[in-house]
């Protein structure tokens, strides 16, 4: 019998081909043997060294994903970590092991730093790995090359594998670890491939074994049979059709209602990607990303410029840009958010400006000067806000900076409950479906054991967008939404029958959901809605979105 898997579906879409294996290091022998400190310190140092070194180099070369392999080379450079190293050796271990088991000691120790916190697993393992494999005289981790196209597993990948990874080779990802926002998330949805993750006892296939990938349900099957393998390219030539009817020009329903499409960037890496999915302008500029990497703040005028790439692109367009959102999820070094009991229920986003207001203050003038100095249609939103007062002090801090345009994301079940409120302090709100779907289900979004309670099918998140949006018909306000949600192309149907006046996602989402949109009437959409408010869980609300937009077809998961 076929073994199957389940895990999270990120990236839509089905691939069924051969397993290649990132292949990591061997682990390191005890051998108890008695060692030469001297020289086995040399090596170690040599090895740390050059590692850092090499993923230097590769985050000079690997655009959007130059962060994480610039904050790797910094772990490897990091004097407590070669301090582990040595003592290791000097009780001795070989150099390898050594290495092997420091990694796992300064994992420790970051994990009670209070100030850095713990560092990223799969980033630090990658380093291990590296610098194991480079004191063993084996190969870094690496993607095998198995001259077929093949469906990559691994427990992990780390920017640092994933930089030398060739798209037209990788049938869909799959990995043992990781959520729905993990960096194979990412980098799956960017590349359009289908993907799962989170996905338990993959490790156990083994190279070149014929696996099926569905990444809109997130299940792996292994030695799939025909029956299997024949409905998954059913499913694959709807979907290819779908998108191939993409109509082009603006997102419209059939009967011409307009939905403008618009990207989620994370700074001018995205923009190209944008432009060419026929982006309608910006959803969600999310600032942050431009200066993960950064020890000290942005300063205004380093900010103005980096805002000025994306505005720009978008000359008289809207872009809605995000003031930082930082902290849980999204930590950067230049912002020392200290212990706290749960981040993701701390101090994040908008919160953190009670701590640091200048650095909203700095951003908000950076936005004023940019937007000033380009023709785009620039609204400034913040993120995490929880009550009306909140949003109000924001607004009023934006506007004295010059922003005319102000809203804030409702990410959280406060906000959405009080939208009404909200809208009479700020110009506009926006759903930030990720973290809604967070915090409305008590579910951590890193958190894959848990993701079937953030599937944004579920009634219960939908009726808090369903608020919000009811909250800007009142108020004659055009409510957007953005986060994954709007890039699931039936879902998007239905967030239109709700009443979502715009929907923001990846830009590689983009021609689908326009295609999709362009096969529906807004009747189908509001009758999809309706029915999907009254399912008693996401499946029943699939299939009765499915009977309603698209009787007969086979693409809703
Ligand atoms: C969201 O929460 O839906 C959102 C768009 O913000 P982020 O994913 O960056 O937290
Ligand atoms: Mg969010």
């Amino acid at each position: 019998m076929s073994a199957r898997y389940q895990g999270i579906g990120v990236s839509p879409g089905t691939a069924v081909g051969p397993v290649a294996r990132v292949q990591g290091p061997s682990l390191p022998a005890r051998d108890g043997r008695a060692v030469d400190v001297a020289e086995e310190t040399a090596r170690a140092e040599e090895a740390l060294d050059a590692v850092a070194e090499e993923l230097a180099a590769l985050a000079d070369r690997a655009g959007a994903s130059g962060a994480v392999l610039t904050r790797q080379a910094r772990m490897s450079r990091d004097p407590s970590l070669g301090a582990l190293v040595l003592q290791f050796v000097r009780t001795g271990r070989t150099a390898p092991r050594a290495a092997w088991e420091a990694f796992g000691a300064y994992r420790d120790m970051r994990e009670s730093d209070p100030l850095r916190g713990a560092p990223d697993a799969a980033e630090l393992d990658d380093v291990r790995d590296r610098v194991v494999a480079r004191l063993l005289g084996e190969a870094p981790p690496s993607i095998p090359d198995p001259g077929t196209p093949f469906v990559l597993v691994a427990r992990d990948l780390s920017p640092a594998v994933t930089a030398s990874l060739d798209a037209s080779r990788v049938l869909a990802l799959v990995t043992e670890r990781g959520g729905p926002t993990s960096h194979t998330a990412v980098l799956a949805k960017a590349l359009g491939i289908p993907a799962v993750v989170g996905c338990p006892g993959v490790a156990a296939l083994a190279g070149g074994q014929r696996v099926a990938v569905d990444g809109d349900a997130g299940v792996v099957t292994a030695d799939p049979d025909a029956e299997l393998v024949g409905a998954l390219a059913r499913r694959r030539g709807a979907a290819e059709r779908l998108a191939d009817a993409a109509p082009d020009g603006p997102g419209r329903t059939r009967d011409g209602r307009s939905v403008p499409l618009l990207a989620a960037v994370g700074g001018k890496g995205d923009v190209d990607d944008a432009l060419a999915a026929g982006a309608e302008g910006v959803g969600v500029f999310r600032t942050e990303f431009c200066f993960l990497d950064r020890a000290q703040p942005p300063t205004v005028a380093e900010q103005a410029s980096a805002y000025r790439e994306v505005f720009d692109a978008f000359a008289g367009r809207p872009v809605t840009v995000r003031t930082l959102d930082v902290g849980a999820d999204k930590p950067v070094s230049f912002v020392r958010l200290g212990d706290q009991p749960n981040p993701a229920l701390g101090v994040r986003g908008l919160r953190v400006a009670r701590r640091h207001p200048q650095l909203l203050d700095d951003q908000l003038a950076a936005i004023a000067r940019a937007a000033r100095e380009s023709s785009a249609d620039v609204r400034v939103m913040a993120p995490m806000v929880a009550t009306t007062a909140e949003a109000a002090w924001f607004a009023t801090r934006a506007r004295a900076a010059g922003v005319g345009t102000t809203g804030v994301m409702v990410e959280i079940p406060a906000a959405a409950l009080r939208a009404g409120d909200l809208l009479q302090v700020v110009d506009f709100v926006s759903v930030g479906s990720n973290d809604l779907a967070q915090y409305a289900f008590a579910t951590d979004r890193e958190d894959g054991e848990l993701a079937d309670l953030l599937d944004p099918w579920q009634p219960a998140f939908l009726d808090l967008v369903a608020t919000v949006l009811r909250a800007g018909a009142m108020a004659s306000r055009a409510v957007t939404v953005c986060g994954e949600a709007a890039s699931d192309p039936w879902l998007a149907a239905v967030l239109v029958g709700l009443g979502a006046a715009g929907l923001s996602m990846a830009p590689r989402s983009i021609p689908v959901v326009r295609a999709a949109l362009a096969q529906v009437t807004s009747q189908q959409c509001a009758d999809a809605a309706a029915a999907v408010l009254s399912a008693d869980g996401p499946e029943e609300g699939r299939a009765r979105a499915a009977q309603i937009l698209a009787p007969g077809a086979n693409v809703i998961n």
